[in-house]
């Protein structure tokens, strides 16, 4: 399996027909690449070659901390054209460093850093520049950032389809590391903006089922119980049938953070 397994094809993407197993593959994807960027950086750490960056990284995959992303790609960019295919990103850098046939760069520094922007003329989108870390970089952030550069590259720019995305975010509270399905804030709304280029996104939730981004999802406002569109999603995305919400508490504890 490649990174970049997206290819421009002929013909407008249908709606979305996911297979029962889709989310499963993507599962598959995210683990084989975590378990690939541990792999690599173990191997340097047993030889005593592993540089200082690279050792934090490493710890950072075997806990909390890097969250990898994978999708199935199916969006059209314009003139009878499609960009259909999957794709896995990584939010440290070092997975693509290792591994780049197994993960994508996702985009330039000048469009994770906000400079530059990304999706399509309508969505009018840039990612929040650095602070503390850069969240066009998150695993979300590239494969969005990845598709851009892919349409533009085939003379297009996005425009309809869907995307569907497996989330694994790792993260470390005092009490352990714990998974959630949830893209954080900002990936959440560069998902959003994502939708105003007519694609429509789908996560993977916790059994393994596509759900759709939540309607107004550009807005903050929580409705008469409270709940907002981000809420609402990791309630959706983080509960089990068999366990119930098994993650929420810490992805709400963190949800005000930028991850
Ligand atoms: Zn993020």
């Amino acid at each position: 399996m490649t990174a970049t397994a997206v290819s421009v094809k002929t013909g407008s993407p249908k709606p979305p027909e996911f297979e029962s197993n889709d989310c499963d593959e993507l599962q598959k994807r995210n683990e084989e690449q975590r378990e690939d960027l541990k792999k690599k950086l173990g191997d340097k750490e047993k030889a005593g070659t592993i540089r200082a960056d690279e050792q934090v990284a490493l710890q950072k995959a075997r806990g909390g901390g890097t969250t990898f992303s994978s999708a199935k790609i199916n969006v059209g960019i314009g003139a009878g054209k499609q960009l259909s295919g999957v794709a896995t990103a990584c939010s440290s850098g070092k997975a693509f460093e290792q591994s780049p046939g197994g993960v994508v760069q996702g985009g330039s520094y000048a469009q994770q850093s906000g400079d530059e922007s990304v999706l399509c003329d309508k969505a009018d989108f840039k990612h929040a520049p650095p602070a503390g870390d850069t969240p066009g970089a998150h695993g979300e952030a590239k494969l969005l950032n990845e598709i851009t550069n892919l349409a533009k590259k085939a003379g297009g720019q996005l425009a309809g389809g869907s995307m569907l995305v497996n989330v694994d975010w790792r993260y470390d509270l005092k009490s352990g590391t714990y998974q959630s399905k949830m893209p954080c804030r900002h990936c959440f709304r560069a998902l959003c903006a994502a939708t105003r280029c007519g694609i429509e996104i789908w996560f993977c939730d916790a059994d393994k089922e596509p759900k759709k981004m939540p309607a107004n999802c550009d807005s903050d406002k929580p409705d008469a119980s409270g709940e907002t569109p981000y809420s609402r999603l990791n309630e959706s995305l983080d509960k089990t049938k068999a366990q119930g919400v098994r993650y929420s508490q810490g992805a709400r504890q963190l949800s005000s953070a930028v991850l």
